[in-house]
């Protein structure tokens, strides 16, 4: 199947209440281009230097989305057109996306990532560390950023009964934090993103509204 049929596949598939975060890292901008012919317009990247070169060689009316670690001394190179980073990690990095939003007068959406795989390596708030971050407060004095929701990413593994539990808890924590005093504007607190090539349908189950996929579309990295 083509990069097109198979991103009208994912419309069909895909309820109307979760948008497709089309990740289109280790692609070529040619693949890209052929899911913004299908009518894609949301694209995700993970590594700041591929998102940049992307953006300068694709049409403007891409949604850029940054779903990756970042480091702060990157931010300065998408604060000009990235429209949401699902990886905020650290009160830190909000302060710097807050910081170089405000010098293009944008604000920049952002996700707070969470922590609920397993394995060692990922990256995100613990759910008592994120909870603590909006208690404490300094963020919402960060005018630039809109804080629209959590991202997670669950263990890779082939049993659906733990990715179920992860995604299940993440979103028990979503509904916790939008209902809690603690969020300012939980107006915009809406998006919850989980769910990749093999478990968007396990996400979807359990209230994802967003959800990243790439090797469905694009084949393998
Ligand atoms: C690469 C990546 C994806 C897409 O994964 P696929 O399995 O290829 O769909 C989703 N989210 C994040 C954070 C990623 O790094």
């Amino acid at each position: 199947m083509s990069i097109g049929s198979k991103i009208e596949w994912l419309k069909k598939e895909l309820p109307a209440h979760v948008t497709l975060v089309a990740v289109s890292k280790f692609h070529p901008a040619e693949a890209i281009l052929e899911a913004y012919q299908a009518g894609q317009r949301i694209f995700g990247e993970s590594r700041v230097q591929e998102l940049t070169g992307k953006h300068k060689a694709l049409p403007s009316d891409i949604e850029w989305h940054f779903i990756g670690p970042l480091q702060s001394n990157k931010v300065k190179d998408m604060a000009p057109f990235i429209h949401t980073i699902h990886s905020i990690d650290s009160l830190r990095l909000a302060e710097e996306v807050n910081k170089q939003a405000a010098r293009h007068n944008r604000i920049i959406r952002v996700l707070l990532e969470i922590h609920i795989a397993a394995e060692e390596g990922k990256h995100g708030f613990t759910p008592s560390g994120v909870k603590e971050l909006l208690t404490e407060g300094n963020i919402h004095s960060f005018n630039n950023i809109r804080i629209c929701g959590l991202m997670g990413m669950a263990t890779f593994t082939g049993d659906t009964t733990r990715i179920q539990t992860e995604f299940h808890s993440l979103s028990s924590l979503f509904q916790e934090i939008k209902s809690s005093p603690a969020l300012k504007n939980a107006g915009y607190f809406n998006e919850l993103s989980m769910g990749m090539t093999g478990d968007y349908r396990l996400a979807i189950q359990e209230g994802s509204t967003m959800v990243r996929i790439g090797s469905y579309i694009f084949g393998n990295r």
